[in-house]
């Protein structure tokens, strides 16, 4: 063997590590010890590995000659004590070889060591890399002693340079593949994490049963898509759609079916409309939509798009056997608006439209109104500062005098209520009641105007005068069953007042509404000793069934036949027929609104002697009372 060839050797063995992927290293290491031995004519060559601060190495390569007991199983952990001559060779990076071990002192602990194993010539070279010693490589002769020549010497010490080379390699790619390791890790810990976290979105954000974005989310994307919309100049429509009575369906079917419907129309409404819309689930049975393409935002292009929405979700389901109708109430509004709105008040307006679509019958859509609403919040700030109002005293009863003209006595006073409003003075009712129309408030106020008429009364007795007050009552409270009650109440409160002082005015149309009950409350009214007056009397649809049936102790002729009475015929003859309606049914009547000495005259001659109006006074404070009915009562005498 040349000395060349086993050079070419460790060249090409240095090659083969180059590309050599981790898992490849030990089998490649035992095959150049193999190569290597075989050359040599060793009987066994072997690499060794120091740890545990060199105080321990471990047989990790050895390649044996045919017929030479391998010791690598013995050689695990082995103790390096007492070898101090051998390790400080190659910690100084030199060889260390034993010509012939039995030439060595026989209490040398390297010959009790490479004695039993039964070495008689040893060289070895460290594997040093960037300056430490890692190991060391070595050849024994075991069969004969053989001395080292520096063809040994020069293979060892090139074979210890490549193994260092090798391990530093192997470091590398350890570390690198530790590295790549970690970053799979790490990708997949973030996998994991992202999975996590979409999961927990999407169970955040949607809704568990049909998967449909819940309200949260869809608030979310609707202020994204209102935004856009400004931005691009575009307009977007919002469905809020409700199904029309789930609950009693849902009950019908059971829960179980009554999600599967869910499921299923949920499905339904995601096939009816293209992408990119966004529908959620945001309640029981109320799903909603946001139609973002301009395309579809025109009325003719959205209303077709509704009608399929109400179509599509009124196909029968199956439900196991049975066939199953459902239908659905939808409103729209769009945005932008002409006044500036956010995501919750969209909402509320398409909410709203709903419902009206509830209201006109269901199974249809009903588009929201902007100005609609204006008036609908306007009218709630009011009736909010009218509650307001109430509390703090800034309302008042004005008294207007009710006169018999036959001998201009005054019969009473009728309470008129206004409000002296912080900001905008003093306020008629026509200002404000309207809004009050069919609204709690209205009781509020009724009940107000009671206590403090009775209380005007009863101050008024005690300075002397003894009169009557008619109060308006709000067709509310009129049919209410608490109205008599109320009454009773405030009458205890008032036992200087007695119940035929005050009279109630109930409206004509309120009447007409619950004739019946009109009818009952006037007999309270009666049993109670409190007289009613039949207000604004023409202006319903009055019949003689009807003035026949309610048994009103006095008939108010509205104002706007007295303010004709002159001038219109047609008037004239309403007037006349009234007037002599009451006298046969032996009710009183009176004129409203006499602005001028011939309205007086006139009503006089036609019959109707009782009178209010500006002629005789306007409606005065209470303050104004006293010293105007003196003064009255002294141009009288
Ligand atoms: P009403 O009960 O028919 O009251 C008569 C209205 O005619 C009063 O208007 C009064 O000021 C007005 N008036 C009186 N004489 C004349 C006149 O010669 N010419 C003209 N042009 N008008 C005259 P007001 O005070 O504005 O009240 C309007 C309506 O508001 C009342 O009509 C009544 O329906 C309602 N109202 C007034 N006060 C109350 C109240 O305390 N409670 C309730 N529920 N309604 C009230
Ligand atoms: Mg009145
Ligand atoms: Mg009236």
């Amino acid at each position: 063997m040349t000395e060349r060839r086993l050079e070419q050797l460790l060249i090409e063995t240095a090659m083969t590590y180059i590309a050599l992927p981790l898992s490849e290293f030990d089998d490649a290491v035992n095959n150049s010890l193999q190569q290597i031995g075989t050359l040599t004519d060793a009987d066994r060559l072997y690499v060794f590995q120091y740890h545990d601060g060199f105080t321990h190495c471990s047989n990790t390569h050895e390649w044996c000659a045919s017929g030479v007991e391998p010791q690598i199983q013995f050689l695990q952990n082995y103790p390096m004590e007492g070898m101090d001559e051998w390790l400080d060779a190659h910690q100084a990076g030199c060889l260390f070889m034993v010509n012939d071990v039995l030439l060595l002192a026989e209490e040398s602990v390297t010959r009790q060591t490479l004695e039993p194993q039964g070495i008689r010539s040893l060289i070895t070279a460290p594997i040093t890399s960037s300056g430490e010693c890692l190991g060391f490589v070595g050849l024994d002769f075991v069969k004969q002693p053989t001395s080292f020549n520096n063809y040994h010497i020069k293979l060892i010490t090139l074979f210890g340079q490549l193994l260092a080379n090798i391990e530093l390699r192997k470091r590398q790619l350890i570390d690198k593949d530790r590295i790549l390791t970690e970053k799979l890790r790490r990708k997949e810990v973030e996998k994991q994490l992202l999975n996590e976290q979409q999961r927990l979105n999407t169970a955040m954000d949607h809704d568990l049963l049909t998967g449909l974005a819940n309200r949260s989310l869809f608030e979310q994307l609707l202020n994204v898509e209102m935004t856009r919309s400004q931005r691009d100049k575009t307009t977007l429509v919002l469905l809020y759609i409700d199904l029309d009575n789930f609950a009693m369906l849902n009950q019908q079917l059971g829960q179980e079916h009554g999600d599967a419907l869910l499921i299923d129309i949920a499905k339904r409404l995601q096939a009816s409309v293209r992408e990119p819309h966004h529908i959620a689930r945001i309640g029981g049975d109320e799903f909603a939509l946001i139609l973002t393409d301009c395309e579809f935002t025109s009325t003719a292009n959205c209303t077709a798009i509704v009608q399929r929405i109400l179509r599509t979700i009124a196909a029968p389901y199956q439900i196991e056997e049975d066939s199953v109708n459902v239908t659905a109430s939808i409103g729209l509004t769009s945005f932008p608006q002409s006044q500036m709105v956010d995501a919750e008040q969209l909402l509320r307006q398409a909410d709203q439209a709903m419902y009206q679509a509830k209201l006109a019958g269901k199974h249809r859509y009903y588009r929201f109104n902007p100005e609609q609403d204006s008036v609908i919040r306007h009218r709630h700030e009011l009736i909010q500062t009218i509650q307001a109002g109430i509390k703090n005293n800034e309302f008042a009863l004005f008294y207007q005098p009710q006169i018999d003209m036959r001998t201009n006595q005054v019969l009473g006073f009728e309470a008129l209520i206004r409000w002296q409003h912080p900001k905008q003075g003093l306020l008629s009712p026509g200002f404000f009641l309207p809004a009050t129309d069919n609204q709690p408030v209205a009781k509020d106020i009724d009940v107000w105007v009671v206590s403090t008429a009775l209380n005007q009364l009863s101050y008024w007795k005690s300075k002397g005068l003894h009169t009557r007050v008619s109060i308006n009552i709000s067709n509310q409270l009129l049919l209410a069953p608490e109205f008599i009650p109320l009454l009773k109440a405030a009458l205890r409160h008032h036992a200087d007042v007695s119940p035929n002082q005050l009279e109630i005015e109930i409206l004509e149309s309120g009447a007409l509404d619950d004739l019946a009950r009109a009818a009952a409350v006037v007999t309270s009214l009666h049993q109670l000793g409190i007289r009613c007056a039949l207000d604004d009397f023409g202006t319903g649809y009055s019949s003689l069934t009807f003035l026949k049936r309610l048994l009103a102790d006095v008939v108010k002729i509205d104002q706007s036949f007295v303010a004709d009475l002159l001038l219109d015929n047609d008037h004239q003859l309403i007037v006349n027929s009234v007037i002599g309606l009451c006298q046969n049914l032996g009710r009183h009547v009176l004129a409203e609104g006499i602005e001028t000495a011939e309205q007086a005259e006139q009503l006089k001659n036609m019959g109707c002697y009782w009178a209010q109006g500006y002629w005789f006074a306007k409606p005065m404070p209470a303050s104004d009372v006293l010293p105007w009915h003196l003064q009255w009562t002294s141009m009288q005498a």
